[in-house]
């Protein structure tokens, strides 16, 4: 059964949940809102590139507005040895050239 990650609009938690079936109601644990958004785990990106290259800026869109700096630089690490396009290495590029900036966030 596969598990997913799930991004809450509303309160930007992101969790991950077992889904049993399609189009099961998934709810948020932290503030038990229905505007969830599924978001794809680096290891399963499998699909086309371009659509997982807009996965992934999504998803790193995330990390760097929550300020997750940590968490967007070792996803996108992982996420550039999966898919290995020019989008995914310039948004590399770019994760690495704001933490160094930043010198050592947590
Ligand atoms: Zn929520």
């Amino acid at each position: 059964m596969p598990i997913y990650e799930f991004w809450c609009k509303v309160c930007d938690e992101v969790f991950e949940r077992l889904v049993f079936q399609d189009g099961e109601l998934i709810r948020c644990p932290n503030c038990k809102g229905s505007e969830i958004e599924k978001i794809i785990s680096a290891p399963s990106i499998k699909i086309n590139e371009d659509v997982a290259s807009k996965r992934i800026r999504k998803r790193l869109n995330y990390y760097l507005k929550a300020g997750k700096l940590k968490d967007a630089k070792s996803f996108i690490e992982k996420a550039s040895s999966y898919v290995k396009t020019d989008a995914v290495k310039r948004m590399a590029d770019k994760v690495h050239s704001l933490s160094n900036r930043k010198g050592s966030v947590r």
